[in-house]
């Protein structure tokens, strides 16, 4: 059994795809069969043109022409009936393995475009290279992962997803486990929206299984089993279809409304990634977006997005949501985000770096790009938009300037652009939260972001699975920066929303709800818990209870707090 951190809840028992490059080593053998050996190297060439057949058509509709052509050149070269000819010649003649000649012929062949002056034959070196590389290891039996050919019911298991990796997640992805990442890492914020269940921070996974092993994948405890018993195999079904059960017993919620016994009422809305993600948010009764995370856009793209791509999504998101409120935050990027097109600058400490509105507000033309999309977009339902990681008031004063200025232009060209967008921040980082009053005279509202509020508060990277019992969202000290910040918010007419993980956390929500909270913003999937929660509680205790955490010492006392009442 590993331990690991539970990042998206649910259970999965299925077979191990390993998301890892397998070292190939070429022996040499003499004295080999020839036919037997001839018949080996044609079923690899077949299956290394097959896999990237797959790989080409899974890929198209996701990558420019530019980069579906080198698929292209692939095939060519694994088809050059003159490769294919120096291989079976040399196996022929020297009675050798078919790996073998296939590495040999691979490296004369390198070497020979590698030597040339032109860069078209350099290019043509490197495709030697993969093409040859997949099938020395067809040839050997060893498996190249790729997530779009999973064409079985898989748990990945991997050191870390990329963005682009969950990108290519396919409906046989029933989970995954990685060693690294926490609660709040890009990988866990995926699996959620997926809906699919995930381990994360989960050391030694990759070294415990091998490809086709049978895996658990508990990831309402975050615990994983390699190669169960048969009656474990058991008791695990039993507990996947008890989730299933409570998961569908919820859903008589979906239209109820998110309100106390004593008739507070609050708005629980969803954290969307991309517009095919508001169908989760609908399906499971939120009440709006609370953050559409702009940024997988622009990941998920091999340059920047238009104005008119962005104009799309933003659209499709606004029209999904029917009338409802839509939370749009403009690019966070850097940290631990990166852009396949752009060259952020080497830093020490990325996560205090050159990201989200420093680069915007230093590279206008990206964030004119998206402003202008947004607001034109606007007019298609009830658009917010939020700037990340604002640390001061003069910061958010320029970036509401620059929307200004092109809602202005956009007028003035006789675009229409609705009168009733809200410009809000995240609040997300500490200096921000102390000075919330001042901010929201300002603003027209906040979001928490509590992923990066903890992170800057407690001085703890939140990709960092040594460092992640700091993640501590209850913490005293953490409270009491949110109450600084609801308090300023409304002492201002201002509402609050919070779209950190916390917001969706069960032992969280009697908290918040104490403390004020307007908004509560999470991953689709934990809505409807959520609102049997707040369905459950009285305002009033609640405000009580949350005096008494702002009282409290450490989590753990806030913790005990919590379950205490909750359980009288
Ligand atoms: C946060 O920091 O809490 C947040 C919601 O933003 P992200 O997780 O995208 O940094
Ligand atoms: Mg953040």
């Amino acid at each position: 059994m590993l331990k690991g951190i539970a990042a998206s809840a649910g259970i999965a028992i299925a077979k191990v795809y390993k998301l890892e490059q397998p070292v190939v080593t070429i022996e040499k053998k003499e004295g080999m069969n020839a036919a037997e050996e001839c018949a080996k190297f044609d079923a690899a060439l077949a299956k290394t043109l097959s896999d990237i057949e797959t790989i080409k058509a899974r890929a198209a509709g996701k990558l420019s022409e530019e980069e579906l052509a080198v698929f292209d050149a692939h095939l060519m070269m694994a088809s050059d009936p003159e490769f294919a000819a120096q291989i079976k010649a040399m196996i022929e003649n020297e009675s050798v393995n078919a790996e073998y000649a296939a590495d040999v012929v691979a490296n004369n062949t390198i070497a020979m475009f590698e030597s040339m002056d032109n860069d078209y034959f350099r290019e043509r070196a490197a495709d030697v290279k993969d093409v040859t590389f997949r099938l020395k290891a067809n040839l050997l039996g060893l498996l190249i992962p790729d997530l779009s050919l999973v064409d079985e019911d898989s748990v990945i298991v991997a050191h870390d997803l990329t963005p682009s990796d969950t990108a290519q997640l396919n409906e046989h992805a029933k989970g995954f486990a990685t060693a690294i990442g926490g609660r709040t890492s890009h990988s866990a914020i995926m699996a959620r929206s997926l809906e699919i269940p995930a381990v994360v921070g989960c050391a030694g996974v990759l070294e415990a299984c091998n490809h086709g092993d049978t895996i658990i994948l508990d990831a309402i405890s975050g615990e994983v089993f390699v190669n169960p018993d048969e009656t474990m195999i058991k008791e695990y079904e039993v507990k996947a279809e008890a989730y299933r059960q409570e998961r569908e017993a919820l859903k008589v919620l979906k239209n109820a409304k998110s309100v106390t016994t004593d008739g507070h009422e609050v708005e629980l809305a969803g954290n969307i990634g991309t517009p095919k993600d508001v169908e989760g948010v609908v399906n499971n009764g939120g009440e709006g977006v609370g953050l559409y995370r702009t940024e997988f856009l622009y990941m998920n793209s091999q340059e920047f997005p238009t104005e008119e791509e962005q104009f799309e999504a933003y659209k499709e998101v606004l029209e999904g949501m029917n009338g409802k409120k839509v939370v749009v935050r403009t690019l966070d990027i850097g940290g631990d985000k990166k852009l396949p097109y752009f060259t952020f600058p080497e830093e020490m400490n990325p996560f205090l770096g050159y990201r989200a509105i420093r680069l915007c507000l230093d590279r206008k033309d990206i964030f004119r790009t998206q402003l202008r999309a947004l607001a034109r977009a606007s007019v298609y339902g009830k658009l917010c938009i939020m700037f990340p990681m604002i640390a001061t008031i003069n910061e958010f004063r320029e970036a509401k300037q620059v929307f200004m200025e092109e809602k202005a232009k956009l007028i003035a060209e006789g675009v229409e652009v609705a009168d009733n967008i809200e410009l809000g921040m995240m609040v997300e980082i500490p200096a921000a939260a102390v000075l919330a009053d001042k901010f929201a005279e300002e603003a027209d509202f906040f979001s928490i972001g509590t992923n990066d509020l903890v992170q800057y508060s407690m001085a703890a990277d939140r990709m960092s699975e040594k460092v992640s019992y700091l993640y501590q969202p209850l913490n005293p000290s953490l409270l009491r920066l949110i109450k600084m910040t609801i308090d300023g918010a409304h002492k201002n007419g201002k509402w609050v929303g919070m779209c950190g993980e916390m917001a969706g956390d069960p032992t969280s929500v009697p908290v918040l709800l104490g403390l004020g909270l307007d908004e509560f913003s999470m991953s689709a999937t934990s809505i409807l818990q959520a609102r049997k929660i707040v369905n459950s509680l009285n305002h009033k205790e609640m405000e009580e209870l949350a005096n008494k955490a702002l009282e409290c010492s450490t989590m753990q006392e806030v913790v005990e707090l919590v379950e205490s009442n909750l359980n009288k």
